[in-house]
């Protein structure tokens, strides 16, 4: 027996602090009572929470949560899922993790049943939302069709959790599942091998952690591509291992990648921008036979040369989260200190203020990157 199991368990309140979402972009700070873990589930202490991207799409718009096989709106409905924490409680027959242990959280429980989960595709589980009364398959996805992250407590699956590597701050640890959804892409392209080129386009933070990954995989040459605005991500994009940075209405990318490839284009292209003419843009960096991994999208439908990429034998994959244990992969990788994650973090705010940490990260107010909410 450990010392964290022979400790006094922590005394654990009723009820506890956590924002919900009530109409579009309208967010209340109320008392919810403290969850309680099922079988083969945890009662995490959260420590940290990013905020990303996704938040703010669902927080404004709704999608892609799905609450009770609707909008999450008016549901007392808790986003966030970049979280981390600590073990506080066990559910029956967890013997997996301690109470007491560190750990950073995977978005995605799939149902656990359905075909798709049964091949590692948690994330593409076929029963998406199904979690409610009448419709009860057991999926899970913290912050989407379950409670999330801004809030003191949540619930999850063991096998969502990933353990912190020692040394690690909590909000480092956030990014792990952002370093997982980076490594997903590759995995999806195909595994990258040590040696084969890359381009990530759109410096966001899966689009860094695309080049901290890939560089720690041995991709060569890996080359970032930006905007003029970015000047501050393309800086990070160097410091985590970028060979090589173009920026978008300044360089003529598409020549620069071919002249840094010898002519030919890279094997991979992570789609990270959601830029209108991206996917299009990427089938001109790619070499014939190449792959494309589909990681954001425009808002809007969007013209696509399909001629070129059938011409040259383009293949196109998209992805939804960090399926098939690339987060914990890539947290391997981060305990390794393959690559910087930290420099991501630009601002922290308290759980009290979790529309200013929103509002920091949908305005890049002093240029932020991940901004984090601290328990
Ligand atoms: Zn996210
Ligand atoms: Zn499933």
């Amino acid at each position: 027996m450990t010392m964290a199991t022979m400790q006094q368990p922590p005394r654990i309140p009723e009820t506890m602090k956590a924002w919900v979402l009530g109409n579009p972009d309208e967010l209340r700070l109320v008392d919810k009572p403290v969850p309680r873990p099922g079988a083969a589930e945890v009662l995490v202490r959260i420590g940290a929470t990013a905020v990303c991207g996704t938040d703010l799409e669902v927080i404004s718009h709704g999608e892609p949560a799905l609450i009770q096989g609707g909008m999450p709106f008016n549901r007392n409905f808790t986003p966030g899922h970049e979280y981390m924490g600590t073990v506080v409680r066990l559910g029956t027959g967890v013997d997996e993790f301690e109470v007491g242990e560190r750990i950073a959280v995977e978005i995605h429980a799939g149902c656990g049943r359905c075909e798709r989960c049964r091949e590692g595709m948690y994330t593409a589980c076929l029963n998406y939302g199904m979690n409610y009364d009448g419709h009860d398959k057991g999926h899970r996805a913290n912050g989407f069709t379950t409670d999330g992250g801004f809030a003191e407590y949540a619930v999850n699956h063991v096998n969502t959790l990933v353990r912190v590597p020692a040394g690690m701050s909590d909000e480092e640890a956030t990014l792990i599942v952002t370093a997982g959804t980076a490594m997903y892409g590759l995995d999806v392209l195909g595994g990258l091998i040590a040696g084969q080129s890359i381009v990530v386009t759109g410096p966001g933070p899966i689009g860094l952690m695309s080049i901290g990954v890939a560089k720690a995989l041995g991709a060569s040459p890996v080359i970032l591509v930006g905007t003029g605005q970015d000047g501050r991500r393309l800086d990070i994009g160097r410091a985590l291992g970028a060979d090589e940075i173009l920026t978008a209405g300044r360089d003529d990318v598409i020549a620069a990648v071919r002249r840094i490839t010898g002519g030919r284009g890279v094997h991979y292209v992570q789609e990270c921008s959601g830029a209108p003419d991206a996917l299009n843009q990427a089938a001109r960096m790619v070499s014939r036979g190449g792959r494309i991994c589909l990681a954001a999208f425009p808002q809007e439908p969007v013209q696509v040369d399909v001629a070129r990429l059938v011409r040259n034998n383009i293949y196109v994959f998209g992805i939804r989260g960090e399926g098939r244990s690339a987060t914990r992969r890539a947290a391997a990788l981060m305990a390794q200190k393959r690559f910087p994650a930290r420099l991501l973090h630009t601002h922290s705010f308290p759980l009290a203020q979790v529309p200013t940490a929103i509002r920091y990260a949908r305005e890049r107010v002093e240029d932020a990157i991940k901004v984090v909410v601290r328990m």
